[in-house]
């Protein structure tokens, strides 16, 4: 059953065509990895996903409801959806504790004391309960993005979507964080994940695929499809990552 359902979906700024009639049907529980050049469209891929993007064409449906549907709708897209982004997004007044119980107090309405039991167990999944109380400028950067997996984790959506997570840590950093990912990925999550990380996609996807100009052209086996790249772009595309 797919739970992310793009329909020929286009989205333009202004006469720039980003996506190109984006046809991709994804299953609960898919690890999909999306890589191609910049400016192919993956991020506006995800940021569709989630409302983030409006769409000028086409339909786009997330766990049976359309991104071109009422406000209330796109409310609960949004929660369905959890984003993480390259640059981890925290709020820097808030402790780590305060950033991940803001969801559940603020969205999903619960109180004070239970959003910071959900945080605190949150926290824990993510290594860091330890750190609850430390503010963002206190955390190195793999712990600030594991933060920002467990503040997404909080609304308990049903899809992650992850724009670049490791690209802005030091390589001895991006490992914690990949790792996340991972235990997330055997926990069933389904995941959408932007990433130069090809041992990541190899080991965790269970689909890449390979955007270029706004379309999809190539999706298959990410084992397969890295070592045996299908056209030219993608094996010139891989050589330099
Ligand atoms: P990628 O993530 O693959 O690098 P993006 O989805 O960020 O690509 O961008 C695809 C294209 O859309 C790029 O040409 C980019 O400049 C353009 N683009 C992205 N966001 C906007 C925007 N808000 N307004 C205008 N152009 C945009
Ligand atoms: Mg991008």
């Amino acid at each position: 059953m797919s739970i992310i359902e793009f329909k020929n979906t286009s989205k333009h700024f202004g006469p720039l065509k980003v996506l190109d009639g984006v046809d991709l049907s994804i299953n609960a529980g898919e690890v999909v990895v999306l890589v191609g050049p910049s400016g192919s469209g993956k991020s506006t891929l995800l940021r569709c996903i989630n409302g983030l993007e409006t769409i000028t064409g086409g339909d786009l449906i997330v766990d049976g409801l359309s991104v071109t549907g009422s406000a209330k709708q796109l409310r609960e897209i949004r929660q369905e959806a959890g984003m993480v982004f390259q640059q981890f997004n925290l709020f820097p007044q808030l402790t780590a504790l305060e950033n991940v119980a803001f969801g559940p107090s603020k969205v999903r309405g619960l109180s004070k004391a239970k959003a910071e039991e959900t945080a605190l167990d949150l926290l824990e999944k993510v290594g860091l309960r330890d750190k609850a109380g430390h503010y963002p400028s206190e955390l190195s950067g793999g712990q600030q993005q594991r933060v920002a997996i467990a503040r997404a984790l909080a609304v308990k959506p049903k899809v992650m979507l992850f724009d670049e997570p490791t690209s802005a840590l030091d390589p001895e950093l991006k490992q914690e964080v990949l790792n996340v990912m991972r235990a997330l990925a055997e926990e069933g999550m389904t995941m959408v994940v932007v990433t130069h990380e090809m041992a990541f996609a190899k080991q965790v996807g269970t689909r890449l695929i390979f955007m270029e100009h706004g379309h999809i052209a190539v999706d298959g086996d990410p084992r397969e499809v890295i070592d045996t790249p299908p056209n030219d772009r993608m094996k010139d595309f891989l050589q330099h990552v």
